[in-house]
């Protein structure tokens, strides 16, 4: 008898399978069908809701700000959002993943705190040079990200373009993407300069401080050093159409060139929201006026690798500062990827179920090697579940689990909600609760070979 069934409209690869069921054994998906359901311990009927798989969302900052206790947080928050899987950045406070211990703390913590699955990023920095990029990789990091622009000296430094030469020479012959934040330090301090000296501040200003040619000379010279060295390059938020031309310009050449960009830019437009929400929309690179229309071109082009949230765990204290520029970037964001994307796929006349599956869940799983076990819902992978309830729902903030509580989505009407999620075949999140204990989720590393096209 198998541990356990769940009905509903089953989202797989090949279509979706309306009155269909999954059957659940020892946390795997063992058989998909249609109609009359096998006996199970359990049976969980969500009637005409659609059942996708669980998203893994590709950019989260789930330990930026609060350390490694952060992911208790992050994690809850993913599994009321319908995320089963974070692939969470390496910025930890105090200190990024760069080297091997590292990892295993963090390893550790997300054995100790987490109600969702992770997998991890690795970085290098100026102490660390290339030293421990063999010894992370061994280790399981699925992917490695560097920043164009300096964050903070120490967890979130600038790498310049010798280190990134140094970087794409020694993960050349890996499946290894290597992430960047995409501008241009010279471009962005300079344009910064100018608009505190002419006294403009707000939003707006944010926004003309760091301009789309700062991100598209970041993009393109980060392509072009993967060019001649080899290595896969994927800059991780594109904010407008024409970044994701230059990507498919480099990939064009054949080599390994990918873009990703976020919710947040596919549903926001400085010109019609800034001053609206001022700094809580503040997000590096920025929201950019009248890029909507263009970003869903490239993503209906196949030029956008996939979708992710990039959740930034800032306390709202830290957009209330004097000046938009003393601001912390980023935003929370997931528990409103799923039904944000969802929402904007569906009104944009796609087959929405079907396109958020493929952005949020497989295209993901693929890119970072996880895909054996996560992306799909298909017999012999992992039962994470995403259970869709359709209809008209405002997103209120305050009943966020991420201990934020704020997000620009606040008031904004959706198209779903999540009713419910499974990871690995137990419930953790019921529609009303988080159900599952911390440290119900484990680390996710690569597994499976070859690159995400
Ligand atoms: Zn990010």
């Amino acid at each position: 008898m198998l541990d356990r069934s769940v009905k509903g409209a089953i989202v797989t690869p090949e279509g979706t399978l309306v009155n269909g069921w999954i059957g659940i054994q020892d946390g795997r998906i063992v058989a998909i069908g249609q109609g009359e359901v096998p006996q199970a311990h359990r049976t969980e009927d969500y009637g005409e809701c659609l059942i996708l798989p669980g998203a893994v969302d590709g950019q989260t900052h789930a330990t930026d700000y609060g350390g490694l206790p952060g992911i208790a947080p992050a994690t809850a928050s993913a599994i009321a959002g319908g995320i089963t899987t974070l692939v969470d950045m390496p910025y930890d406070n105090p200190d990024p993943l760069d080297r091997e211990e590292r990892f295993d703390l963090k390893v550790d913590a997300i054995a100790a705190l987490a109600h969702a699955d992770m997998a991890l990023y690795g970085t290098v920095t100026g102490e660390t040079r290339i030293d421990h990029v063999e010894g992370l990789a061994r280790k399981g990091v699925v992917a490695f990200k560097i920043s164009s622009f300096e964050n903070s000296p120490s967890r979130f430094p600038r790498i310049a373009e010798d280190l990134t030469l140094d970087l794409f020479e020694a993960l050349a012959q890996t499946d290894l993407p290597l992430g960047l934040h995409n501008e241009d330090q010279e471009i962005v301090l300079a344009r910064m300069g100018r608009v505190r000296d002419a006294g403009v501040d707000g939003i707006v200003a944010h926004s003309a401080s760091r301009p789309l040619a700062a991100e598209l000379a970041a993009t393109a010279q980060f392509f072009a050093i993967a060019q001649a060295a080899g290595g896969h390059a994927h800059p991780v938020h594109q904010t407008a159409k024409e970044s994701f031309d230059i990507t498919r310009m480099f990939a064009r050449t054949g080599m390994r060139a990918t873009g990703e960009t976020c919710v947040h830019y596919l549903w926001f437009d400085a010109a019609r929201d800034g001053e609206k929400y001022g700094a809580m929309m503040k997000v590096n690179p920025p929201v950019r006026p009248d890029a909507v229309d263009g970003l869903w071109q490239s993503l209906e082009e196949g030029d956008v690798a996939f979708v992710s949230s990039d959740h930034s765990s800032w306390p709202i204290d830290n957009k209330f500062t004097p000046s938009i520029f003393d601001a912390g970037a980023g935003i929370p964001g997931l528990e409103t990827l799923v039904p944000a994307f969802y929402t904007l796929a569906r009104r944009r006349g796609h087959d929405a179920a079907k396109m958020t599956a493929d952005m949020l869940s497989s295209r993901p799983a693929k890119f970072f090697g996880i895909d054996d076990r996560k992306g799909a819902i298909e017999v012999g992978r992992e039962a994470d579940l995403t259970v869709l309830e359709e209809g008209a729902f405002v997103w209120d903030a305050k009943k966020a689990h991420d201990g934020l509580k704020w997000t620009p989505f606040d008031g904004e009407t959706f198209d779903v909600r999540v009713r419910a999620t499974y990871l690995r075949g137990e419930l953790g999140w019921d529609g009303e609760n988080v159900v599952n204990p911390e440290g119900s989720g484990r680390v996710v590393k690569r597994a499976t070979k070859g690159w995400y096209a």
